[in-house]
C-alpha cells in the first residue's frame, strides 16, 4: 500500500471535550428465543431508541421511553458499521498525536467483547493502511495489554501474574511499572499477541464469563511518528499518542449487592472502578472545571492522560434486547445519557 491516495486522518466532530456516546442493540440470542423472551427495544432512527413495551401510567412517570444519543445501532448493524460511525474518528486521532479511549459498557452478555474486539482489529488495520509507506512520516506501533481485577493490575502479555504497580511520572503522568510493550512487526504479529492476551485472561479462572464479568481489559496502542525530513514548523518532527480499547467489567457489577466474603470484596472493587469511571465521565461531559476524581480507582488513574483535556473519548453502550434484562438495559441507558 503506497502513500498515494491516502487521506489525512479524519478529524473529530464538535469540540475536543465532547464524548461520543452510542448504543448498540444486539439481536436476541438462541437461549433467549428458546425461553420465549422478546425484544422490547427498537431503534427508530440513527439517534433514537424506544422502549416499546406498554408501561403503566406510574411506570411512565419513572422511566423514559425514548433515549437519544450521537448514534444508535440496530440489532442487525455490523461491527464494521459500529466502528465506522461510532469509534473510528476517535480511535484514529491517535495518528495525529491525540490520546483517546474507546469503551464498551454494558451488562454481561450484552456484546461488549464482541464489539470491542472488532473495533480494535479494524483500528489496527486502518492505522496500517494509513501509515504504511507514508511519504512524509515514519510510524511505529506499540502494543500492550492489561487486566484490572480486584483493583489489581496484571500484564496480559506476560506469564508473570505478579500485580503491577502504578507509578506517577511527572512528565508522562501515571505509568504501569514493568508493563510489557511490544513493537508490532506486522498484522500477524498483532494477531499472535491477541491470542497471548486471550490465553492469559483464561488462566486461573474457573469460567471465562465469570472472569470477564468482573475484570476490565485494556488493550493499548501507542503510535510514534517522526518526520522523514524537516517539513516546516507547522508539522511536528515527532509525535507520540496512545489509544486505549477498554472492555469494561459487566455493568451489573456497579449496581448489584453481592453476598459475603470474597465476592463482596470483588464486588466492592469493581464498584469502585466502574463507579469512579462513571463519575469521571459525567464530570468531563459537563465540561466544567473542578475536581475530577481520576485517582480514586486504578482504571481511571491508568486512563487519566487519555481522558479529558485534549483526549478524545467514545463510549459504546451495549444493550441486550430481552425483556428479562430490562432493568439492566435501563441502567445502561442511564449511564449513557449521563455521559453525553
Ligand atoms: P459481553 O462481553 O458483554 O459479556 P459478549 O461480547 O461475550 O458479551 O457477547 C455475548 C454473546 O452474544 C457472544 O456469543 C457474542 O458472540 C454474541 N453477540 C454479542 N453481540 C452480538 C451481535 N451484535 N450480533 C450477534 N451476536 C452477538
Ligand atoms: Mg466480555
Amino acid at each position: 500500500m503506497g502513500a498515494v491516495g491516502v487521506e489525512e486522518p479524519p478529524q473529530g466532530p464538535g469540540g475536543n471535550e465532547k464524548i461520543c456516546v452510542s448504543v448498540r442493540l444486539r439481536p436476541l440470542n438462541e437461549k433467549e428465543k428458546e425461553r420465549h423472551d422478546v425484544s422490547d427495544w427498537e431503534c427508530i432512527n440513527d439517534n433514537t431508541i424506544l422502549y416499546r413495551n406498554n408501561l403503566s401510567v406510574s411506570e411512565r412517570s419513572m422511566y423514559p421511553t425514548s433515549y437519544t444519543f450521537d448514534r444508535v445501532f440496530r440489532f442487525d448493524c455490523s461491527t464494521r458499521q459500529v466502528y465506522e460511525e461510532g469509534a473510528k474518528e476517535v480511535a484514529l486521532s491517535v495518528i495525529s498525536g491525540i490520546n483517546s479511549s474507546i469503551f464498551a459498557y454494558g451488562q454481561t452478555s450484552s456484546g461488549k467483547t464482541y464489539t470491542m474486539s472488532g473495533i480494535t482489529e479494524y483500528t489496527v488495520a486502518d492505522i496500517y493502511n494509513y501509515t504504511n509507506n507514508h511519504k512524509e512520516r515514519e510510524y511505529l506501533m506499540k502494543f500492550s495489554a492489561m487486566e484490572i481485577y480486584n483493583e489489581s493490575v496484571r500484564d496480559l502479555l506476560s506469564t508473570d501474574s505478579t500485580p503491577l504497580r502504578l507509578l506517577d511520572d511527572p512528565e508522562r503522568g501515571t505509568t504501569v511499572e514493568r508493563l510489557t510493550e511490544e513493537t508490532l512487526r506486522d498484522w500477524n504479529h498483532f494477531k499472535e499477541l491477541l491470542s497471548v492476551c486471550e490465553a492469559q485472561r483464561q488462566i486461573g479462572e474457573t469460567s471465562l464469563n465469570e472472569a470477564s464479568s468482573r475484570s476490565h481489559q485494556i488493550l493499548r496502542l501507542t503510535i510514534e511518528s517522526s518526520a522523514r525530513e524537516f517539513l516546516g514548523n507547522d508539522k511536528p518532527s515527532s509525535l507520540t499518542a496512545t489509544v486505549n480499547f477498554v472492555d469494561l467489567a459487566g455493568s451489573e457489577r456497579a449496581s448489584q449487592t453481592l453476598s459475603a466474603g470474597t465476592r463482596l470484596k470483588e464486588g466492592c472493587h469493581i464498584n469502585r472502578s466502574l463507579l469512579t469511571l462513571g463519575t469521571v465521565i459525567r464530570k468531563l461531559s459537563k465540561g466544567r472545571n473542578g475536581h475530577v476524581p481520576y485517582r480514586d480507582s486504578k482504571l481511571t488513574r491508568i486512563l487519566q492522560s487519555s481522558l479529558g483535556g485534549n483526549a478524545r473519548t467514545a463510549i459504546i453502550c451495549t444493550l441486550s434486547p430481552a425483556r428479562s434484562h430490562v432493568e439492566q438495559s435501563r441502567n445502561t441507558l442511564l449511564f449513557a445519557s449521563c455521559a453525553k
